[in-house]
């Protein structure tokens, strides 16, 4: 047990749920018997799947008991998408089972058949090996979507998000640092690597083509990197999963740093989803109470980085300069109706900073709450609806 609140505090990367109960405590989390040993190969954050790591090895299906009862919500914990994934559903025990393995079955085959870069099996895989060809690579509809909203936001972000820059991510490769070393080892890519690295990349240079049958034309050396919002556009299909079942009346599915809250609670109590403090993870600096669907995203220069003689390299890199983003935000949460946006916006406004975030989120329809490196809290008007201090 005390091993298992172990891996449950350490599962808590950046956004903590608290859906259990009004005070914000969670219930107790068990994981799948024998399925949650199995972290992603070809996971595009082995540092979260290092932290998941922790939980294997945890036994039998998990159950919620008060007074010796089962009683919902229920909980699962398990990895996919190189990340912890939490679920609490409100529905009858067999229900939520089926749910959940919905939910596990449905993220697996979007990192495998979609989104991985390192999966062959996968549409991005694919696309980054036809770089440079001359006929492109032909594209699904959902890819040609997803690519093109990837494009504006790009351009409306003034380039500070890219999901071209492949790579940069890889020259840096910061995930594999930040999960086996303690920075001892690592050593910052050259200036001139990272020059070349830039001039590859750069969404103005990718072509879609779009129509009945859609292609993208990539220059050579390109490659695409969707770990800014894999995980949110995850989140938009799962509540596309909720919408069509009718059998659970509420949901909150956390894919790391996102994190879906959806429908109602018996009681009627809202969602609450605290957002933790960059400074001290353990804790928070406050809480958003959340009625129905919503998408939160969380960046931070403190989720995935190492840290060498005092500087910290993080995951975050600014597409102009090809190294992390200098910035004087630590952490940004995004509220949204969809995942895309949630997850977009919060890389985004991670190097755009307050004033430029803002307006950019504004576009978006999003709200954003931004943690500065002094410690100061700066959101949005229409996050002050939703945000408490703690
Ligand atoms: P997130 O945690 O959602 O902010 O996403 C960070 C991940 O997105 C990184 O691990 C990279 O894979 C990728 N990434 C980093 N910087 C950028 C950027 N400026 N634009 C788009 N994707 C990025
Ligand atoms: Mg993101």
């Amino acid at each position: 047990m005390k091993r298992y609140f172990k891996a449950a505090r350490v599962l808590v990367l950046w956004l903590t749920v608290f859906s259990c109960c009004s005070c914000g405590v969670e219930g107790t989390w068990k994981l799948p018997g024998g399925e949650n040993g199995s972290l992603s190969e070809g996971s595009s954050n082995p540092a979260e799947t290092k932290e998941a790591g922790l939980a294997e090895g945890q036994e039998g299906s998990w159950e919620n008991r008060e007074n010796g009862e089962k009683t919902a919500p229920w909980q699962y914990v398990d990895t996919a998408m190189g990340t912890v994934i939490r679920q609490t559903i409100y529905g009858t025990e067999e229900t939520a089972a089926a749910f959940s393995a919905e939910v596990m079955a449905l993220l697996t085959e979007m990192e495998s058949s979609e989104l991985s870069w390192r999966l062959e099996s996968s549409e991005v895989y694919r696309i980054n090996a036809a770089a440079g060809k001359k006929d492109g690579c032909a594209l699904s509809e959902e890819m040609a979507q997803l690519l093109q909203s990837c494009m504006d936001l790009s351009e409306k972000a003034e380039g500070a998000f890219d999901v071209t820059l492949g790579p940069v991510s890889r020259l840096w490769n910061i995930d594999k640092w930040a999960a086996v070393t303690d920075g001892e080892d690592f050593k910052p890519p050259l200036p001139d690597a990272i020059r070349e690295a830039v001039s590859l990349c750069g969404s103005s240079r990718l072509r879609l083509e779009k129509g009945v049958s859609p292609r993208i034309f990539m220059p050579e050396g390109m490659q695409l990197d969707l770990g800014a919002v894999g995980k949110g556009i995850a989140l938009s299909r799962l509540c596309e999963l909720l919408e069509k079942q009718t059998e659970i009346a509420g949901a909150v599915i956390s894919l790391g740093g996102s994190i879906l809250t959806w429908g109602s609670k018996p009681d009627g109590s809202v969602w609450k989803v605290g957002i933790v403090n960059p400074f001290d993870t353990a804790s928070n600096i406050g809480i958003l109470s959340l009625e129905g669907k919503w998408c939160i995203s969380t960046s931070g220069d403190y989720e995935r980085y190492v840290e060498v003689n005092g500087v910290r390299y993080h995951h975050i890199l600014d597409p102009l300069t090809g190294c992390p983003a200098v910035s004087s935000v630590r952490g940004v949460s995004v509220l949204s109706q969809d995942g895309f946006s949630s997850d977009g916006l919060s890389t985004a406004c991670f190097i755009l900073g307050p004033e430029k975030g803002m307006a950019l989120a504004a576009e978006y329809g999003a709200e954003v709450l931004f943690v500065m490196d002094d410690g100061e809290i700066i959101m949005s008007d229409g996050m002050k609806r939703y945000f408490k201090a703690t």
